[in-house]
């Protein structure tokens, strides 16, 4: 083997070594950074204002699995609202920490609602959405000065589509007297890492700890995504939140977030993860969750749900009765993922195979934790399941489905109850 050849297996790079920042609620505290897991958050798409549907799509969201929610506070009514959304989230026993996207007046909303800047765990600032001109500094730093007064981490989180004009022109200025200037897109990334980093620097001069801020550069293209992060991540050691922005409707959206978000995952770059995904009209918004926790988990990095492994099906299958069991067993399991992560630690690792035929059925069924291999077009009406590579029984006639999900409850029940209490507080410990 040559020697800047990596062993097969050995996985995704280390990650990178970032500051630890804590983002709090109550006696909550969850590690950005500094060695903590990859952290999933997601955004409400609710009128802030209106406090029930908000704490509603909140609390939907953190059973989802989203470890940190963001909601916007764009005007005097939304910021009044969130110490009411904060107090029913704790009624209803939801802890998940509220993060503030504050723009254009982020600075006057924090000094006249005193409440709502105690209320969220965290504040995010667009440095090109703080004012223009003299405004723009003053306005930054009473942002800041917020920050350093209730005692909340912040992340500068700069938007190309919102980008610092300012800056930019100083930018081009400065590319301009290059003897070989660089060109268009070079500068673009060149300005939107700047503003990450001198806000952050002018953030910590104006008092704030270099622990309690977070940096992220959001773009709406893959490779820009991916050329802007590995900059910033070259510049400084602040954790990063990963993002694309707009990244679009429906798979559209999965495909490009997940191809920008791997290569940097892979690299060890990002800290915590939003999948900007547009909802379809009347559309779940907890599936942005989704998305970012099988990101993480299929690239090996967390584990949040068991993980259903079911072939494409092909001409063998001429029935559409195991893609419905695959998407039965499928949605029970991350259904039951709520109870059963504090039930049956160490559940998520386990693996379910459903299979259409024979050919491949029985292999990948002996490989998973439970697997079920279907009867293809023309093969005996019959089901074998395997359990730990073992064939425990075979299933027949109408009611297969019911017993495969009876069995797969039955060995989550034996493999998983008994360790409960320690591990537990293992994974606790973990988070
Ligand atoms: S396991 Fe059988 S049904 Fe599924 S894709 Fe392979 S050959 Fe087709």
């Amino acid at each position: 083997m040559e020697s800047n050849q990596l062993p097969i297996g050995s996985g995704p790079h280390p990650r990178r070594q970032t500051r630890r920042v804590v983002i709090r609620h109550g006696a909550r505290e969850i590690g950005v950074g500094g060695g903590s897991p990859v952290l999933v958050q997601s955004m409400t798409n609710t009128d802030t204002a209106d406090a029930i549907a908000t704490a509603i799509q909140v609390k939907e969201l953190a059973r989802a699995g989203s470890e940190v929610v963001r909601i916007t506070v764009n005007n005097p009514e939304a910021a009044a609202a969130v110490p009411a959304i904060r107090e029913q989230l704790d009624k209803m026993g939801v802890d998940v920490p509220l993060v503030g996207d504050f723009h254009y007046n982020g600075h006057t909303l924090l000094n006249d609602y005193p409440d709502c800047a105690r209320a969220l765990s965290k504040y995010r600032i667009n440095p090109g959405n703080v004012g223009q001109g003299a405004k723009r500094d003053t306005q930054f730093a009473q942002m800041i000065e917020a920050a350093c007064k209730y005692d909340k981490p912040v992340r500068i989180g700069v938007n190309w589509g919102s980008l610092d004009q300012s800056l930019l022109a100083r930018i081009m200025d400065e590319n301009a007297q290059r003897p070989q200037p660089w060109d268009a897109q070079a500068v673009m990334y060149e300005a939107l890492v700047t503003s990450a980093i001198e806000n952050a620097r002018r953030a910590e001069e104006l008092g704030l700890a270099g622990d309690r801020i977070i940096l992220s550069c959001k773009v709406s293209g893959v490779q820009d995504l991916i050329a802007v992060y590995r900059e910033l991540a070259k510049r400084c050691d602040y954790p990063l939140h990963l993002g694309l922005t707009e990244a679009g409707m429906g798979s559209k959206g999965i495909v490009a977030s997940t191809a920008a978000l791997s290569v940097l995952l892979q690299e060890g770059i990002g800290d915590t993860i939003r999948i900007s995904l547009t909802p379809e009209p009347g559309g779940d918004r907890t599936k942005e969750v989704v998305v970012a926790q099988e990101i993480l988990q299929t690239m090996g990095l967390r584990k949040f749900a068991p993980m259903v492994i079911a072939c494409p099906g092909c001409g063998r299958t001429t029935s559409t009765v195991f893609q419905e069991l695959a998407d039965r067993i499928q949605t029970y399991l991350r259904e039951q993922m709520p109870v059963w992560k504090k039930q049956y630690p160490g559940v998520e690792s386990m693996n379910v195979a459903v299979m259409g035929c024979i050919v491949n059925g029985p292999g990948e069924s002996k490989h998973a934790n439970i697997g079920i291999s279907l009867p293809g077009t023309g093969e005996s009406p019959a089901a074998p399941v395997f359990v730990d590579g073992q064939k425990k029984i075979t299933l027949r006639g109408e009611r297969i489905a019911e017993e495969f999900q009876a069995i797969v409850l039955e060995y989550v029940q034996s493999r998983y109850g008994a360790n409960e209490g320690a591990d537990q507080g293992a994974r606790e410990a973990a988070l």
